[in-house]
């Protein structure tokens, strides 16, 4: 049996055990690969058309707006369940077909349990605020009402924890959900999808409450032009941003924008270097570098600027590159030969500023051989400055180094660039951490002290600034997002006292 073979029938077992309909071997459908050894895993099914998703959500819509939004809870605990039971089979398809390595894999189902359980306890917690008002024998508040359909658009590096962060708010808000995932990763949607029907089975609501469409960005922008469609949360390249945002507020339509990182660490002289090391190698080159919060950018003082990248080559010399689903493996494949093709014409850019790659930078075989999937050694590049190549987001494990002497500096260089995701600093000084945290220090969404940029938890609001989109997801009250407000005033007084002192009549 060759590889393939072995992890197109183990995937299938998968998609069996969880509940879906095994690929077809030979269909009419589009055929999807694996990025572990870049064959074939079967042929997709048809789903339901953007349109037709639409019509049947919209229907839906206005059955589970009204059902209380703690009873709407109940299909957010089941789904949480089910992933409980099935951890281990989603991730490992997470690993198939996303190429994370094992633990990687497992985290992101993790990451679906987490917030499950948050929005269980968001079920009872939709509050809004009372407001004092001027007018005596008055009350004012807010309310938060269900918003309508939201289409959750998502990219292939977290093919499922992006839905659920998504997915899990919008149903306890009351809204109907239409997912069309990366066009990359469709059989991990496909099993997500399973659970969330048989989630909703076992809550007993027998809406569409959540559907899939299947397709490429056509099936996206379908979505996205689709007036009935309330809120478009699109998680992906700043290039896609660009392209829905203008379109969705063509139509007056709300969006919720997750794009592109270029996430820096400032490395300080106090900086505790062991620790430095370790948040810095799992934030560079965890995923591949195919996290939009891997760490790509390090700024680093120039008295330790030596020491720390000594240490990060002896690191990288040690990692363990090959097939995510061994154990033992820290750093699996690239998406796929474009991905390629973008990290080595960065390195070749790089080059030519005057970088020098320190370690890493080539293409090694994978468990497929060399026909197979793209395996890259992890590459960090010291950089004489900032430079474009340095500005821009490349999705691959690439780590460019420039050094600093005066932190007002490093903080403008750390700004100096399109995108506002995700930051850190690392120091054990307090002043330059509060610095850093304050606002005149990281413009990012997410600013971090002594961990790496990556590793969100659901608890907190999670998202960024500028070419990132400015939208939030996840915990905190990011749940607004997925609702509508009314403001409302109630006169429980015989009189009618007018606001602003106007009188009239
Ligand atoms: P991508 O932009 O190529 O595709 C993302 C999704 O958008 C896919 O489902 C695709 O079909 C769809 N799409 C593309 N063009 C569209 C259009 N014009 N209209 C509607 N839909 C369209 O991104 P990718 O390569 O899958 O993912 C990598 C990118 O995603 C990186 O830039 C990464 O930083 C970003 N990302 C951001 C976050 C975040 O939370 N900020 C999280 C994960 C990934």
């Amino acid at each position: 049996m060759t590889a393939t073979a072995t992890l197109a029938s183990r995937t299938a077992d998968l998609l069996r055990s969880l509940g879906a309909a095994p690929l077809e071997a030979d269909g009419d459908g589009p055929a999807t690969r694996s990025p572990v050894t870049g064959e074939t895993l079967g042929h997709l099914p048809t789903t339901v058309s953007a349109a037709d998703a639409v019509t049947a959500a919209a229907a839906a819509f206005t059955e589970w707006s009204s059902v209380p939004a703690p009873v709407r809870g109940a299909v957010v605990r089941e789904l949480g369940e089910l992933l409980r039971e099935h951890k281990s089979a989603l991730g490992e398809l997470v690993s198939i077909e996303a190429g994370k390595i094992v633990s990687e894999g497992l985290g992101e189902v993790q990451e679906m349990i987490d917030i499950c359980d948050f929005g269980v306890g968001l079920s009872r917690q939709l509050h809004g605020a009372t407001i004092a008002t001027e007018r005596p024998g008055h009350r004012m508040m807010e309310q938060w009402h269900p918003l309508g359909v939201v289409a959750v658009i998502t990219a292939f590096n977290f093919p499922v924890a992006v839905w659920s962060w998504n997915t899990v708010l919008a149903l306890v808000a009351g809204d109907t959900v239409v997912w069309k995932p990366s066009e990359k990763t469709p059989v991990t949607a496909i099993a997500v999808q399973a659970l969330a029907d048989e989630a909703a089975r076992r809550a007993g609501v027998d809406l569409p409450v959540t559907q899939l469409v299947l397709g490429e960005r056509e099936a996206g922008e379908a979505l996205v032009d689709d007036p009935r469609v309330a809120l478009v949360s699109a998680t992906g390249s700043t290039r896609m941003g660009r392209e829905v945002a203008p379109r969705v507020a063509a139509r007056f339509g709300r969006v919720l924008l997750e794009l592109g990182g270029n996430n820096a660490a400032i490395v300080c002289p106090s900086a505790d270097l062991d620790l430095t090391v370790r948040g810095i190698v799992f934030s560079a080159v965890g995923t591949a570098g195919q996290r939009c919060t891997s760490l790509r950018r390090a700024i680093v003082h120039e008295s330790v600027a030596d020491e720390l990248v000594d240490r990060l080559a002896a690191a990288y010399a040690t990692l363990p590159i090959g097939s995510p689903l061994d154990p033992d493996t820290l750093v699996g494949p690239l998406i796929d030969e474009d991905a390629y093709t973008a990290f080595a014409a960065a390195l070749d850019e790089a080059r030519a500023d005057g970088g020098v790659v320190v370690t890493g930078g080539e293409r090694v075989d994978g468990p497929g051989g060399s026909a197979g999937g793209v395996y890259v050694r992890p590459a960090v590049v010291r950089m004489p400055s900032q430079t474009a190549v340095m500005r821009r987001e490349t999705f691959g494990p690439i780590l460019y180094v420039v050094t600093y002497t005066d932190l007002g500096d490093a903080i403008a260089v750390h700004n100096d660039v399109p995108q506002g995701l995700s930051s850190s600093i690392f120091t054990t000084n307090l002043r330059e951490a509060e610095r850093f945290l304050s606002p005149s220090g990281s413009d990012c969404g997410i600013a971090n002290v002594n961990i790496g940029p990556s590793g969100a938890e659901i608890g907190g609001a999670f998202g960024g600034e500028k070419e990132t989109g400015g939208g939030r997801e996840s915990g905190s009250d990011a749940w607004k997002a997925y609702m509508r407000r009314t403001t409302n005033t109630v006169n429980y007084s015989s009189e009618l006292p007018l606001a602003q002192g106007v009188t009239f009549g």
